[in-house]
């Protein structure tokens, strides 16, 4: 996981975020543990906890596991306590933003409801053709479609691969964009 860019000090017009309202942007949000910004997350290994659900565990190699985090159900943290340093310390570019105050936190949780919207889409238009397995993170989703899809039409550059599943490729697309732009 990566810390977000610093913004410029001219930008930062509002009162910082708090954080209580970064720990409440962060708990309704949980994009980051769902596998749409990294495929694992790491961790020391004393930083193991026995209060990690065996479904975590089950999943887990020494020092990682993978996302989306069998820890995250219904849209929190179920290990918000013992949670490793790098889901404490990871900052995405929106999370940095309200901490400067550039975004307030309304404005913060729109952009995670806008986001929750446009990966639904892609999600969508992905089950519509093929079982999307939701252990698997969006980069893993997205290259296993290209592959299946493009085999079958022999290329994945091509008119008709491009044509037949428009849908997928532009939702998929405006996901990503998305993602870089207020995330990353
Ligand atoms: S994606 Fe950003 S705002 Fe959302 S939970 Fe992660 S750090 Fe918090
Ligand atoms: S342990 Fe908690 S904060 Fe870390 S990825 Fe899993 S659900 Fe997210």
């Amino acid at each position: 996981m990566k810390q977000p860019k610093k913004p410029p000090c001219h930008e930062l017009s509002r009162t910082a975020g708090t954080a209580s309202d970064q720990q409440s942007l962060c708990r309704s949000c949980g994009i980051c543990c769902q596998g749409l910004l990294f495929e694992y997350a790491e961790f020391d290994p004393a930083e193991r906890h026995p209060d990690w659900p065996d479904e975590l565990i089950a999943v887990a190699s020494e020092q990682s596991f993978p996302l989306p985090c069998r820890a995250h159900v219904a849209s929190n943290c179920s290990i918000y306590a013992t949670r490793p340093v790098v889901c404490r310390n990871y900052q995405c570019r929106l999370l940095g933003e309200l901490i400067e105050g550039i975004v307030t936190l309304d404005e913060a949780r729109r952009v995670v409801e806008r986001t929750r919207n446009i990966a639904a889409d892609f999600f969508d238009a992905l089950a519509g053709e093929m079982a999307v397995d939701s252990s698997l993170g969006l980069s893993t989703l997205f290259e296993n479609f290209r592959s299946a899809a493009g085999e079958a039409l022999g290329n994945q550059e091509s008119r008709d691969f491009q044509k037949k599943h428009k849908k997928i490729l532009l939702s998929h697309a405006r996901l990503v964009f998305e993602l870089e732009a207020r995330f990353r």
